[in-house]
């Protein structure tokens, strides 16, 4: 395109470059002017400091001039934002560098692929393009090599490729030479040379006369100024065409999820150990949320059963006032003539009364402190409790204060052992002599942890006159015919109490309330083992957040060649809030995995569990969310690095 008036394809236009750290400004560039056309062979020579790096970073759009403007083919560029910059460095500019800049862990394809990825090339379109470039720049056979296992020519060959497969149109190379050996050096400018003939712009930055010796064109410059320009080639070649117009992949650019899924498993499988430790703090976390709702879900069920297990056609009369919830035993105003009336209310089965209290047992040698229930035949029944051995008492035993005892088992195993038949004997209950007729069957623990068996029953009459000593009832088990009709029996002996009593100095419950409040409490205690469980999980995210915070300063280097060639601040945020979000997924799966079978195991121990898919989607859910929140600021940071800076990293 050698018109009458051509466009340069950069222009500096009197730009000043100052660094300014701690109040410390160093002035690196002085009103720099300069014009480089399509197709030209320029170096820019000068001595070590002089300011040639700092000139290609603004050439380049790593970096923006403090001052002055810069003009790509006539566009005034020195105000893109930092996402426009990285366009232009993704499709226009093509960076070498000394110290080659390959992603360590990526192989020579996946390195010549990277700008294509941030450009929006597809999988399969970038591939070739990746290949063709390897094997026309003699690396055909080193596709899957890592960078390590290159020779330094040849990782420059693969930073060349790089350069070139969005095209490449302007290749800047910083002291591109530096660090091989001669032979490996003549490569690299023959191939720079080649590429100029092809129509790629090419500057080459370098310090050595005899490198600058291979441009058409030198410019030299000094403590930031330009000292002395040979002048522009005569003869200008056509400027290269790009192999496909890049705004049409801009508008349809899709962050690639597959690979950036991809690479964060690489780079988390890079850190094998530290990645364990991230998943073993989420598994921990979601396992056991997961695990303890299980668990209190089934400890809930639990309680539930063994209400239910004593008949929903029961009613609870317990002596002291509504408001003094759970203190009903101690404040005794039920009396025996009470459960008589209640047992002639209609729809009533029985009326079982109940007194209890504390007692010593003796037997032979053997003491023991227990708990006695003075109640009538009814009883078993009531309770559905079956005795086991020998007989319960008779109405006929109640009415002739009768000195006969039903234990409960512990009571057996604690005065007798288990070698020994209690039917027949003799006890001592607070030193009254008793004779064992029955013992009960096996009952277990009450849903709030006593043991149900430590019990000695023995007549109502006896165990009043001559236990106890007073007439009152701690409780009247009521059973009623017809459950249909249980409320209206519930308000009738709440009446017919009331007229006796004058005051309302008892509660009538019936089973669905008392299974209502265990239902709430088991809730309760579900939740609070879920809040514990949960801040675990918290810990667990905070600990991602540690490590990704670690990984973003220990791969800054790695952001900044991504950066260079043109990834956006997005694309990096994305790469890291994705590699936290795998983190706590695959924690987060394995956590599910981990509680189920810790549940399962304690199942098998005899402990309730219970798997319901509401706490796994929840505890799933907070993993998933915990990769998002604590991935956020790390990635954040990621994104907003400065590339020059980034690239400086060691
Ligand atoms: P060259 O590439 O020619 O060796 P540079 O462009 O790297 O030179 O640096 C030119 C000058 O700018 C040097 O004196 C260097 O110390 C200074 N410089 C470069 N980068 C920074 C920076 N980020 N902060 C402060 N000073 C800098
Ligand atoms: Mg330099």
């Amino acid at each position: 395109m050698s018109t009458s008036a051509p466009t340069p394809i950069i222009e500096l236009d009197r730009v000043n470059k100052s660094y300014i750290s701690d109040a410390l400004t160093v002035d690196v560039l002085h009103e720099l002017s300069l014009r480089i056309w399509p197709g030209e062979f320029v170096a820019i020579m000068g001595a070590s400091g002089s300011g040639k790096s700092t000139l290609m970073n603004l050439i380049g759009c790593l970096d923006r001039p403090t001052s002055g403007r810069l003009l790509l083919e006539g566009k005034d560029i020195s105000h893109f934002d930092p996402d426009g910059l990285a366009g232009l460095r993704r499709h226009v500019f093509g960076f070498i560098f000394q110290q080659y800049n390959l992603l360590p862990t990526a192989t020579a394809a996946e390195n010549v692929e990277m700008p294509a990825m941030y450009a929006g090339f597809d999988k399969s379109t970038r591939q070739n393009r990746a290949h063709a470039l390897l094997t026309t720049l003699g690396l055909g056979e080193r596709l899957t090599h890592r960078p390590s296992q290159l020779s330094g020519g040849q990782q420059q060959r693969v930073a060349i490729a790089r350069a070139l497969i969005n095209g490449g149109r302007v290749i800047l190379a910083d002291e591109p030479t530096g660090a091989l050996d001669s032979r490996g050096g003549r490569d690299i400018l023959a191939l720079l040379h080649r590429l100029n003939e092809e129509g790629h712009t090419i500057i080459l930055i370098t310090h050595d006369p005899a490198v600058a010796k291979e441009a058409k064109r030198v410019v030299t410059i000094a403590d930031g100024c330009i000292l002395s320009d040979s002048g522009v080639a005569p003869a200008l070649p056509t400027a290269t065409d790009t192999p496909d117009s890049p705004s049409a992949h801009e508008k349809r650019h899709v962050i690639d999820l597959m690979e950036t899924v991809r690479i964060a498993l690489h780079s988390l499988r890079a850190n094998l150990f530290r990645t364990a430790l991230t998943l073993l703090g989420i598994i921990i976390g979601v396992g056991s949320v997961v695990a303890m709702l299980a668990l209190g879900d089934g400890a809930k069920q639990d309680v539930l059963t063994r209400i239910q297990a004593m008949g929903t056609n029961l009613l609870m009369v317990r002596s002291g006032a509504p408001n003094m919830r759970g203190s009903g035993g101690s404040v005794a105003t039920l009396r025996f003539e009470d459960a008589e009336e209640i047992a002639h209310l209609p729809n009533v089965r029985r009326a079982v009364p109940e007194m209890t209290g504390g007692v010593t047992l003796r037997s032979g040698g053997n003491d023991s402190q227990s708990q006695a229930t003075a109640t009538t035949e009814g009883y078993p029944l009531a309770r559905e409790w079956n005795v086991e051995q020998g007989i319960f008492f008779t109405a006929a035993d109640v009415k002739s204060f009768a000195s006969v005892a039903v234990l409960g088992k512990t009571v057996v195993d604690e005065l007798f052992g288990p070698d020994v038949d209690p039917l027949g004997r003799m006890i001592l209950v607070k030193n009254i002599p008793f004779q064992v007729i029955g013992v009960m069957a096996t009952k277990g623990a009450t849903p709030y942890g006593s043991d149900m068996d430590d019990v000695v029953l023995v007549p109502l009459t006896t165990g009043s006159l001559r236990l106890f000593g007073q007439r009152h009832l701690r409780s009247i088990n009521v059973e009623v015919e017809e459950l249909d009709e249980i409320e209206t029996t519930q308000e009738e002996i709440t009446a017919l109490l009331t007229a006796r009593h004058r005051v309302v100095d008892f509660q009538v419950r019936n089973m669905a309330s008392i299974l209502e409040s265990a239902t709430e409490t088991g809730n309760t205690m579900t939740l609070l083992l879920g809040a514990i469980a949960a801040i675990s999980l918290l810990v667990g995210g905070i600990g991602v957040m540690n490590i990704m915070l670690v990984s973003v300063s220990e791969r800054t280097r790695e952001i900044g060649i991504r950066m260079a060639v043109g990834a956006r601040g997005e694309d990096i945020m994305t790469q890291f809030l994705v590699e936290a979000l795998v983190v706590c997924l695959v924690g987060g799966v394995l956590g599910v995995v981990g509680g189920l079978i810790t549940a399962l195991i304690a199942k098998l121990f005899g402990v309730s569990a219970i798997f319901s898919p509401l706490p796994v989607a929840m505890a799933f859910g907070f993993a998933v969310a915990t990769g998002l929140i604590f991935g956020f600021m790390p990635a954040r940071k990621a994104s907003r690095l400065d590339p020059v800076v980034a690239l400086a990293d060691k």
